[in-house]
């Protein structure tokens, strides 16, 4: 069964929107498509957002220390400090987005340290990340990070690069894709804070150009399943 964490309609939240994602939470939490990840249920419940959220969030994978233990995406370790501290930047408060990642499950190496998602993983899981983004409908798509930006290739093809088109808004699949470099201490490295913190004041300009809600009749899911 899956957790303790049944998603609660929120207000502004469709009754189609709530039953979708609740069975497709209990489908990921069941999931053993990846060998490696059988034993890490999903993190896929409420505390990954709103299911009306205006931005969705791509990220890569939950963390060890992060969502895989506090099931919320991006709090409790060292990444999830980062987005927090970005987040301001682009003049938003985590409980106005849904953020979900490339893969739903924790990805261990042999250590049991985290691990990026492989190429076959992100096949695996690319599927129920098509179904949230038919799910939750966002205007606007934020990925963190290169995995993300594969993710998303993976359901429709895009040439969508970090290097050429970070903090830009690109239309892709009847949404605009934003890419932002992933908030870990490893990109960190290659992008500071004060650059990626430039990047989230870009994404910010985007948003408040765009104040409009939601784009009308985009429910084109299948609800075959439910
Ligand atoms: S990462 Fe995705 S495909 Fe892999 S086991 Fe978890 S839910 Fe299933």
């Amino acid at each position: 069964m899956m957790s303790k964490s049944a998603p609660t309609l929120r207000k502004g939240a469709t009754e189609e929107q709530y039953l979708w994602f609740r069975n497709l939470a209990q489908r990921t939490y069941d999931c053993k498509r990846c060998p490696r990840m059988e034993r890490h249920s999903a993190v896929l419940g409420p505390l990954n957002g709103r299911l009306e959220a205006r931005v969705m969030v791509v990220g890569e994978a939950p963390g060890r220390f992060g969502s895989a233990v506090t099931r919320i995406p991006f709090r409790g370790d060292r990444s999830g400090e980062n987005f927090e501290r970005l987040l301001p930047h682009a003049g938003l408060r985590r409980e106005d987005l849904f953020i979900a990642n490339a893969v739903q499950c924790n990805p261990k190496d042999d250590q049991g340290r985290n691990d990026r998602p492989s190429p076959q993983e992100l096949r695996n899981c690319s599927d129920y990340l098509r179904e949230l983004l038919d799910i939750i409908q966002p205007p606007y798509v934020v990925t963190l990070g290169q995995k993300a930006l594969d993710a998303l290739r993976l359901i429709e093809p895009h040439k969508l690069s970090l290097k050429d088109d970070v903090g830009v808004a690109i239309p892709w699949r009847g949404v605009k894709v934003v890419p932002l470099y992933h908030p870990s201490g490893r990109a960190l490295a290659n992008r500071p804070f004060e650059e990626q913190a430039k990047d989230y004041t870009r994404l910010e300009r985007i948003l408040k150009a765009d104040p409009g809600g939601k784009w009308p009749g985009r429910f084109t899911g299948d609800l075959k399943g439910m």
